[in-house]
């Protein structure tokens, strides 16, 4: 099972983030990490399995101070032990933490820190509302290196309206200069209930699925040029460096979800914690728990599921979970040479990786 904690808290908002998030405003840190504490406490106690993996992720989980997030990993290890623990990733924001913050995170058992950098381009950072500067962000994986976390990701993002080709290339350059073990290259896109989305509807930004392949194919190229395995559609790592929460999470596997609109998936159910921190806190100190809407989830969006993500990944997916139809289009993909069958494993290669969504859609 993996588990996955949400802290909501960020600095700022960005205007294209859809996930659960607002700035620490009347809900105190101290009263959410209690509420986070006892959650973590009753539901893992009710799952009666220990964790492969954690993530902490938001938000901005490094902004969370010293003192709470300790507090935070204390309890959580009253509740699970550690040393059977795969990975335990956080999420950051550059210029959240210094070096004795990274040192703290070691020491509280982080093995991969993933750091939100986006761009190392002012002017593409300034569209994104990004608060950090490209020197800050380059510290920031400065310091993580130096306080020997094992795994360090980088996330960025192309195919922002006024990133140019160069703008990129040279995001990845630097990026790839700072010798991460990890890349997390996304497509932008725009999320319902963002202000980017508006901006969209308006008709004030503007999709190019041409330049969505060309800063695709750009970065493909560049980072396995270095070293780099493509082993998910955006995901490229260094040997050993994969992530494996993630990696469990695209590959089907159970996972339970702590805080605020976190989403929990065991077995046949999926339920998703309430998304409102006040009301949150609020109920998990009266019930030990924050569960809002549950669903059944149908072997046949098992299977949807399991096919949209599966061909994402190098891994790819079963020949078994594709109808006749769908089994002679992945075998004229194949021709095309677009996919790959081994052994009754379908994969996507080449032009393919770029098309994954098509693809998944004519399959399913
Ligand atoms: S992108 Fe990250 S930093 Fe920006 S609002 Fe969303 S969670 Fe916060």
């Amino acid at each position: 099972m993996l588990l996955y904690l949400h802290i909501p808290f960020c600095h700022r908002i960005c205007p294209y983030c859809s996930f659960y998030k607002h700035t620490p405003g009347p809900s105190s840190a101290g009263d959410f990490i209690n509420a986070l504490s006892r959650e973590a406490k009753h539901r893992i106690a009710q799952t009666n399995e220990a964790p492969r993996t954690i993530y902490l992720g938001g938000g901005t989980p490094s902004m969370l101070s010293p003192s709470h997030l300790t507090q935070l990993f204390e309890s959580l290890q009253e509740s699970i032990d550690f040393s059977k623990l795969d990975e335990v990733t956080l999420e950051a924001n550059p210029a959240t933490f210094d070096a004795k913050k990274a040192a703290l995170f070691r020491e509280l058992g982080v093995t991969r820190v993933s750091l939100g950098i986006q761009s190392f381009a002012p002017h593409v950072l300034a569209t994104l509302g990004r608060e950090h500067s490209p020197d800050e962000a380059a510290r920031s994986v400065e310091i993580l290196h130096d306080a020997g976390i094992p795994h360090i990701n980088i996330d960025l993002m192309f195919s922002i309206p006024g990133q140019t080709k160069s703008d990129w290339e040279s995001t990845l350059t630097r990026a790839i200069e700072l010798k991460p073990h990890h890349i997390s290259a996304y497509n932008l896109t725009y999320e319902e209930d963002t202000a980017f989305f508006e901006s969209l509807q308006r008709g004030e930004m503007r999709e190019n699925e041409d330049i969505d392949a060309e800063h695709f194919h750009l970065a493909h190229d560049l980072l396995l040029s270095n070293g780099f395995d493509h082993y998910e559609t955006s995901n490229y790592a260094q040997a050993g460096h994969q992530s494996s929460h993630n990696l469990g999470y695209w590959q089907g596997e159970d996972y339970l979800g702590l805080g605020p609109s976190a989403v929990t998936t065991i077995g046949n159910t999926r339920s998703k914690n309430i998304p409102d921190t006040a009301r949150y806190i609020e109920q998990v100190n009266t019930l030990g728990h924050a569960l809002g809407e549950a669903e059944h989830i149908d072997p046949e969006s098992r299977r949807i599921e399991r096919i949209a993500l599966g061909l994402r990944t190098r891994m790819g997916i079963p020949m078994s979970l594709l109808d006749t139809a769908a089994r002679s289009r992945a075998t004229t993909l194949a021709t095309e040479g677009l996919a790959h069958i081994d052994h009754d494993t379908l994969t996507l290669v080449g032009r393919g990786r770029a098309l994954v969504d098509p693809i998944a859609a004519e399959l399913i």
